[in-house]
């Protein structure tokens, strides 16, 4: 099998060495001006609409010096040449929608209460830093991680054990505690003289709404996320209800604090009322978006609010289809589907998102590209919208998601063609971030 692997890739490296000081290259001794050069005879770059034949990409430290065709250009005498053969090189993948204080819990064994309840913080933190190189392991080189599910600011850490090297992971945005309203959140459903562990820091009135906003930026939080439903039923008519939580005002005093900061805010929101809150109180972006009405439409492109529609999650774990959440399940999957692809057709914004964690990090976060493709996007958008796009929603266009000079060098490249099959993404063989090779081949 790791044979079949090797050929099929075709990985050759081979260190070019001896020359560096004659070649004037006497930066080059430096570990900052390292250079690399991979060749692949594929490349989607994250933004053209065609995929490039046999290119080049120099590296030059941790970004990206140059993207050329295969052989156009003398190679520095100094650079270590990674040959990819008949792979398709594409920019590092961004996940815009994780947990990786989650780990898709089986109810059987506990689900999600025994985490908070039973875990040490020491032991979720583990488990979050195999989740993080995980993420890695799969191609994707940058996450929106969307809080931590009562595991404090244990993500604020994790984060900076990456970028100083310690462990393997992506680059991180975090959001820290999350904000929702008292009757908000779980944990739920135990005796009312038990005070129980919230997977969300609760608010209620405009004051607290905006104090959480400021301690968790304080704090480190890169983006403020805010849950504006929480449980959803299907009534007597066969609608998809969901409760909403924040008011208006409370979510204005977030949105106005977080925005002072420069910072942003996403909105976990289902539909109805809560949905609508989240578009008039001004949320970047809205997370999940199960039925989005044709004026909510139009409303997110006057505001230009991004949707991360998280599609694949919800077709894991149905309860039986005779119970009341097992139709919830399927309604919610019939009317997202339905949504997405309006907001696509129309323009909506579109990043990436998975909600991985709320199914098991040993499953592939790319069946979401499945999806995407399933509801109207070409397999190039479904790529865009984990390269790209995603990098225009965490504010950093240019510097990732796409493979182009000066850009960061985080590079994947995958054994086929994916813009024949999207889901050849799930086999992500080669991982580059920042310009350190993170996988590669088997047998190489
Ligand atoms: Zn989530």
């Amino acid at each position: 099998m790791k044979r079949i692997i090797f050929l099929a890739f075709g990985l050759v490296i081979a260190a070019r060495v001896g020359l560096a000081e004659e070649g004037g290259h006497a930066a080059a001794s430096t570990p900052d001006a390292r250079l690399v050069v991979i060749r692949a005879q594929w490349l989607i770059d994250g933004i053209a609409d065609k995929p490039r034949h046999n290119m080049e990409i120099l590296i030059r430290g941790e970004r990206i010096a140059e993207v050329h065709p295969a052989n156009s250009q003398p190679l520095p005498a100094t650079a270590q040449v990674i040959d990819l053969g008949a792979a398709t090189l594409l920019p590092g993948l961004i996940d815009t929608h994780t947990h990786i204080f989650l780990q898709g819990e089986d109810p059987a064994a506990g689900g999600y209460d025994v985490q908070l309840l039973k875990f040490p913080a020491s032991y979720r933190a583990v488990r979050a830093v195999l989740s993080a190189r995980r993420a890695l392991d799969q191609g994707f080189t940058s996450i929106r991680d969307m809080e931590t599910e009562g595991a404090g600011y244990g993500d604020v850490g994790i984060k900076r054990a990456i970028n100083e090297g310690l462990i393997p992971g992506p680059r991180m945005w975090v959001s820290t505690l999350s904000i929702s309203s008292t009757g908000g959140y779980p944990l739920e459903g135990y005796a009312p003289e038990i005070t129980v562990p919230k997977g969300s820091q609760l608010i209620d009135g405009p004051v607290e709404a905006r104090k959480a906003a400021r301690e968790q930026l304080d704090k480190g939080a890169d983006w403020i996320k805010v849950y504006m439903t929480h449980r959803s039923w299907v009534d007597a008519q066969g609608a998809l209800i969901s409760q909403p939580t924040l008011t208006v005002e409370e979510l204005k005093a977030i949105v106005d604090e977080t925005h002072g900061w420069g910072r942003k805010v996403a909105c976990h929101a289902y539909n109805g009322v809560g949905l609508q809150r989240a578009l008039d109180g001004g949320c970047d972006s809205i997370e999940h978006g199960l039925e989005i009405t044709d004026a909510q439409i139009a409303q997110m492109l006057r505001q230009g609010t991004w949707y991360v529609p998280t599609l694949e999650v919800y077709y894991t774990d149905w309860d039986a289809a005779d119970t009341e959440s097992g139709k919830r399940d399927r309604k919610r999957v019939a009317l997202h589907g339905v949504s997405f692809g309006k907001a696509l057709h129309a323009g909506v914004k579109i990043a990436f998102g998975t909600d991985v964690g709320g199914f098991k990090w040993s499953e592939p976060i790319a069946a979401e590209f499945a999806r995407e493709v399933e509801f109207g996007m070409t397999p190039m958008q479904a790529i865009q919208s984990a390269t790209s796009r995603a990098a225009e929603l965490l504010g950093k266009r240019g510097e990732i998601g796409v493979v182009a000079p000066g850009a960061y060098a985080d590079l994947i490249a995958v054994a086929g063609d994916p813009l024949m099959d999207v889901n050849v993404l799930k086999s992500v063989r080669f991982v580059m971030k920042n310009g350190l090779v993170f996988k590669e081949p088997a047998g190489s």
